[in-house]
């Protein structure tokens, strides 16, 4: 089922942007132990009981799209297979949506550790650089809690919440986050 899924949203958007699962290198950048994901604030935006879907694009939109990949990773480097990565950020006119799950959704990893999300690139709102919040943990235990960034973005320096270690990172087409969370 989620194979289907994800070869019927590959059909939908530009060949460039899709990324094959398999295409994503699998070694961890590290070998025996990783620093855990720094921990960020939810904020006053998030919804529980979004849908599971492996895109968030919304039909219509305009928004440059991206796709969010990578590894979740328990902290001796070992990939964990159907943790749960629940992603939210802002549409493309920096609004959240408070009453529906437009731009808000869940995925898990599969049994090598990896997932994959397509979405847009968020716009900005006052106050804040450009971010993807995200939950990130297995079942049954509290979630990391964090934000992902964007490279390049002018407003990083000025944002006191933005950590470069949260920086995404170009993966081919893609960009990359491999997340480490207690396990
Ligand atoms: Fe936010």
């Amino acid at each position: 089922m989620r194979r289907r899924r994800f070869v019927q949203a590959g059909l939908a958007i530009p060949a460039a942007l899709v990324l094959p699962r398999r295409g994503l290198a699998l070694t961890p950048e590290c070998k025996s132990k990783a620093a855990a994901t720094p921990r960020q604030t939810e904020g006053p935006f998030y919804s529980p009981n979004t849908p599971r879907r492996d895109s968030l694009v919304e039909h219509g939109t305009k928004a440059e799209r991206i796709v969010v990949t990578g590894l979740v990773l328990a902290p001796d480097c070992r990939p964990l297979a159907g943790a749960m990565l629940d992603f939210w950020h802002t549409d493309e006119k920096g609004a959240y949506d408070n009453s529906g799950f437009r731009y808000r959704g869940h995925v898990f990893t599969d049994a090598q550790g990896r997932y994959r999300v397509e979405t847009i690139v968020p716009s900005l709102y006052p106050g804040r650089t450009r971010h993807i919040h995200v939950k990130v943990g297995m079942a049954g235990r509290p979630p990391l809690t964090t934000q992902l960034y964007f490279p390049g973005d002018t407003g990083n320096a000025r944002d006191g919440l933005y950590r470069p270690e949260l920086l995404l990172k170009p993966e081919g087409a893609a960009k990359r986050f491999d997340f480490v969370v207690s396990v």
